[in-house]
């Protein structure tokens, strides 16, 4: 299902490539030489696998993850890889956190002087962030009677001049704050027209509210939006939650509705959005009790890592690492973009079953020519990406080879969608620039749209981090990203193909490349 843009354009492109293609192999002599086959089926293949509701999503943490690493290292075995792993095994386990582990007695009170709401975990509140323990028996918050705070909708903008926490106390005491923000949809408003302002994300409130000394945040649904019962929900089937230094508790509207027309706040939010004077005050005698018994779901993953050793002795002590994570977002939650759809499979075809059957097939084909590779290939699928770049961060603290040794990193990550082109980043490094430009026109059918550093966060930034160059290809966001609709029936295999063939082919150039050296050679390093 490719799609050609623009009939003449693509004609003109296809042509200039094809001459230059020519060119190129005059040049080198290399006429007859079949160009690397990356087998368009068999790469689709992987990804129907990976990708099938079987997998349920590949979250981390999860035995479906397991037994997709176990797939990984039968193909790397097949190839004909060595295993990399520890203990000359094919895998590198490692535990993460993988969610929240949700004690017996939680529990949230608000209350004033003649009414009480009591809310439960789940279904009428539910953790945005939390500060949680290593055992769910014991308590990870214990709050009692705190003095609860409005502050309005939790903004402090000074450059909007509007600042909900100006001249108030929230030192030590519960905030409760709306959602959103004042004249949301007024386009001559100052708070950014009716664009969202950057603060007006909860974790921006909560990290001002933080800064202020609060110890805990409450978020209701402002008046003008309606709660979202499905997000309630997630929150049961998948506990998970962010760590921004104290609870932050979402709170359905419905039951706090009393205490909201008691205290005025509904009112006070319109007033806001009319006049954008800040309304903020001690609510008298209102309190929080609140305590918390949630504690890290650790659990073990596991990279998977198959070495094709170089095949010049001299320069085998040297590494590239192609690596593709494997894992994805399970059944959805605080991961997915459609948190209120947890529980739907959320596939992960391009996200990065893409990825990561484009280094089985990479590792195919290098084997089947393996003479072009004078340094070591190190083939890795990584866990933990979903949650944090954890399987690279592992991987650069106890590597197969040396750090110091790996000249370069290629990172494939979301490589399915491909419409003639792939963003590449990392070329600021001009040897990996121009090999990767070389590459391209051996393999031609391809546009590279160079991007600028940092333009994804994917397992590539645990290899700058450590200062080895590293680049990453990708293929585009699109409305499937992290939902439950990013399918195998949507990839574009002979795109795919054609980003791993260059992929390929780019590290063919960079294991030959005596211009990349590696940090430990030459003692260039002060
Ligand atoms: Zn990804
Ligand atoms: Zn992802």
């Amino acid at each position: 299902m490719s799609t050609r843009s623009g009939g003449t354009i693509g004609g003109t492109i296809a042509r200039r490539h094809l001459v230059r293609i020519l060119a190129t192999l005059l040049l080198t002599g290399a006429v007859g030489a079949a160009a690397p086959a990356i087998d368009a089926d068999r790469l689709l293949g992987h990804i129907k696998f990976l990708a099938s509701d079987d997998m349920k999503g590949r979250a981390d943490g999860s035995p479906e993850l397991n037994r997709a690493a176990d797939y990984i290292a039968q193909q790397f075995k097949e190839i004909g890889l060595n295993p990399g792993g520890d203990n000359g095994t094919w895998f590198e386990p490692f535990d993460l956190v993988a969610g929240l582990a949700v004690g017996a007695r939680n529990s949230l009170v608000v209350s004033d002087r003649t009414r009480s709401v009591r809310l439960a975990l789940g279904s009428t509140y539910y953790p945005l962030s939390t500060v949680p323990n290593e055992s769910r028996d014991s308590p990870s918050a214990q709050m009692d009677k705190l003095p609860l705070v409005f502050a309005g909708f939790g903004l402090s903008a000074p450059q909007a001049n509007y600042d909900d926490y100006a001249g108030l106390d929230v030192s030590g005491k519960a905030v409760i704050i709306f959602s959103h923000e004042p004249q949301e949809s007024d386009p001559n408003s100052p708070l950014n027209g009716n664009r969202p302002m950057p603060e007006s994300t909860l974790y921006r409130k909560a990290e001002i509210a933080h800064n202020r000394g609060a110890r805990v945040l409450l978020a209701v649904s402002d008046p003008s939006h309606a709660t979202d019962q499905g997000l309630f929900h997630a929150f049961d089937v998948l506990p998970d939650a962010d760590e921004a230094g104290m609870p932050v508790l979402r709170v359905r509207r419905n039951e706090m509705q009393p205490l909201l027309d008691a205290w005025g706040l509904d009112a006070l939010a319109i007033q806001i959005s009319r006049d954008l004077r800040p309304r903020s005050r001690p609510l008298n005698a209102a309190s929080v009790d609140y305590t918390e018994f949630l504690a890290h779901d650790r659990r073990p993953v596991r990279n998977v890592v198959g070495i094709m050793p170089g095949s010049d002795p001299s320069r085998a002590g040297e590494a590239i690492v192609i690596g593709a994570h494997y894992d994805h977002v399970g059944l959805g939650g605080r991961l997915s973009v459609t948190p209120e759809r947890t529980g739907e499979i959320h596939n992960g075809a391009d996200d990065n079953a893409s990825g990561t059957a484009s280094i089985i097939e990479i590792a195919r084909a290098a084997m089947a020519e393996r003479e072009r590779f004078p340094r070591t290939l190190i083939f890795i699928a990584f866990a933990g990406e979903e949650r944090g770049l954890l399987g690279s961060a592992h991987y650069v603290s106890a590597p197969a080879i040396a750090i110091a040794n790996t000249v370069a990193m290629l990172n494939l990550d979301m490589v399915g969608r491909s419409r003639g082109a792939v963003d590449v980043s990392g070329l600021d490094v001009a040897a990996l620039k121009s090999d990767l430009m070389a590459a391209a026109q051996v393999t031609g059918g391809i546009e590279i749209k160079q991007e600028g550093p940092g333009a994804g966060r994917s397992d590539d930034s645990s290899f700058l981090d450590a200062h080895v160059p590293a680049v990453n290809f990708f293929t585009g966001f699109h409305p499937d990203y992290h939902r439950p609709t990013d399918d195998w029936e949507k990839i574009n295999k002979e795109g795919t193909a054609r980003v791993a063939a260059l992929a390929l082919e780019f590290a063919a150039r960079i294991a030959q490349d005596s211009g990349l050296k590696a940090q430990g050679s030459g003692g260039s390093r002060p």
